[in-house]
């Protein structure tokens, strides 16, 4: 018999590659519909949700995330019928989707608590109305089914897992964008995300051009595999450019693109051109993405619990002051301040800036590295829970990073990466007027003048405090080549 469906939006606002929509569409319905809920778990806190702790938070997104967020709905919401909802998913969802008369809902199956909570409470609440949710798998590189061991054996190194995977699974082509039986748009969803968009910032003028949805997005993959991609290897730990890396990353968060079509895409560019390292390595890249999914997939709320995978009991500091600074950029440090303001005003820093960020947070001032995941999901333009999470845990020791304790001195990175002092530069303006080497760390003298803050930490004592405690609590640094062994089993 022919019916209603729907699909439920999350982290898939894209039509190419979206095995829950091509489920519900297998069941030839007479109606497929799109529904996308305007509050938790994506963009405000709700009653299953954890809202973090740490001092002067009131949003869970920023307003370039939003932006962004608004863009790639609009590009849905010219295509196809889509509806947005307002409150607790298991709330509203349930309540429209009776009053519309369907049979069942599609998504896209999450690992990660709080969103696996939402679509429990959700499925249990349709089910009182005789409707079901039909779960599937979606935005990774891989099936769970595919993967050559069960998720609960998820190798505990990502090399391991790399290894595995590349010698024994391919990764599936994606799937084409459907013809749907009544794609007519509606238009008041159309019109109240134009005035929502209408009322936020523009982007900063130093930032990438990101514009939200599935077609901006296509249009950027195949630019960037024209001729970027062949020099991804060499560039791609610098601060700044437009090409250094693919800055695919807000597109694949949303999954306004599919990790299997970037991949199918690469694989053409391959064919084009030539396979290089370059092409390799953002293959590896996409790889640490899965890997870290996988990895939330396997650990539940250890992923997000202050011990970490390792359960290490470290005495992480909560304090405030030091917490401030290092969100304003006013740390001392000009390679950490030029990136955490380039955060909070764009919404996005490079790959080596959250490495170098991370490591002072966690390796230097020694604080809670959950308060710094939980301020990076509020800033982030292209946050990811798993990706997120996953990289803190890793940064701060407690996850997965065989050699246990490691830490980036921002001295030493700036001056390999940011060699003339460009960067700095661009987000420090006090620091304007020094050439390299002195601008990577002015003289205490010259400070007062420059109007720039002394550092708020000595970086050389502060990373001793932190690597003592880490290894008293981890009870002893590995010898030589040895890897730390990070769980009991291994
Ligand atoms: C502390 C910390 C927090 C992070 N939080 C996020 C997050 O919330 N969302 C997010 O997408 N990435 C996160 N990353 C990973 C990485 O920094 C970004 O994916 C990358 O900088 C995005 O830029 P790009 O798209 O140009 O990456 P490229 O270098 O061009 O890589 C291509 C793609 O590979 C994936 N990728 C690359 N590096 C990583 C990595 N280390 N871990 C997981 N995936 C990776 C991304 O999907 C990226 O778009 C975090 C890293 C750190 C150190």
């Amino acid at each position: 018999m022919a019916s209603r469906v729907a699909v439920w939006l999350l982290n898939d606002l894209r039509l190419h590659d979206h095995p829950a929509l091509h489920a519900a569409l297998q069941k030839q319905p007479e109606h497929v519909e799109f529904v996308f809920i305007w509050g938790p778990p994506l963009i405000s806190w709700g009653k299953l949700s954890y809202p973090p702790h740490f001092p002067g938070v009131n949003r869970r997104i920023s307003p370039m995330r939003e932006r962004f967020i608004i863009e790639s709905l609009l590009d849905l919401a010219r295509r196809v019928p889509l509806t947005l909802l307002e409150g607790e998913p298991d709330e509203v969802l349930p309540a429209w989707a009776a009053s519309r008369g369907l049979s069942a809902v599609y998504a896209h199956k999450e690992w990660a608590v709080e969103e696996s909570a939402y679509q429990e409470a959700v499925a249990k609440a349709l089910q009182r109305h005789n409707i079901t949710l039909s779960l599937h798998e979606g935005n990774a590189l891989y099936e769970s089914s595919q993967l050559p061991f069960p998720i609960e054996a998820l190798p505990q190194l990502f090399t391991r897992f790399r290894q595995l995977v590349e010698r024994t699974v391919q990764v599936k082509p994606p799937l084409p964008e459907p013809t749907l039986p009544s794609p007519i748009p509606n238009p008041e969803t159309e019109k109240w995300l134009e005035e929502r968009l209408s009322k936020l910032p523009s982007l900063h003028e130093q930032s990438f051009h990101f514009r939200g949805g599935e077609r901006a997005g296509q249009s950027w993959v195949k630019r960037y595999f024209e001729r970027a991609v062949f020099t991804y290897k060499e560039t791609r730990n610098r601060f700044y450019g437009e090409t250094f890396s693919s800055h695919f990353s807000p597109w694949l968060a949303l999954g306004c693109l599919s990790p299997r079509w970037i991949y199918a895409q690469l694989r053409e560019a391959e064919k084009s051109h030539k396979a290089n390292e370059s092409t390799y390595w953002l293959f590896f890249e996409l790889l640490w993405r899965e890997y870290f999914r996988w990895l939330g997939a396997r650990w539940g709320w250890r992923f997000f619990a202050s011990g970490g995978l390792r359960d290490l009991n470290l005495p992480w500091r909560r304090d405030a002051k030091l917490f401030q600074a290092w969100k304003e950029g006013q740390t001392g440090y000009p390679i950490v301040d030029a990136a955490m303001r380039e955060l909070s005003a764009t919404g996005w820093t490079s790959n080596r800036a959250r490495q170098i960020v991370a490591s002072f947070l966690t390796k230097n001032l020694f604080i809670d590295w959950r308060w710094g995941a939980a301020y990076f999901e509020t800033q982030l333009i292209d946050y990811d829970v798993y990706s997120n999470w996953g990289n803190w845990l890793y940064q701060a020791g407690v996850g997965t990073d065989g050699r246990g304790f490691r830490w980036f001195d921002p001295v030493r990175q700036a001056k390999l990466y940011d060699n003339d002092g460009g960067f700095i530069r661009l987000w420090v303006p006090e620091l304007r007027s020094l050439s390299a080497p002195r601008i990577y760390m002015p003289e205490p003298n010259q400070r007062p003048a420059l109007r720039y803050p002394q550092p708020i930490v000595d970086w050389q004592q502060s990373l001793a405090y932190a690597k003592d405690t880490y290894w008293r609590a981890v009870k002893g640094e590995p010898k030589g080549n040895q890897l730390l062994k990070l769980f009991r089993e291994e």
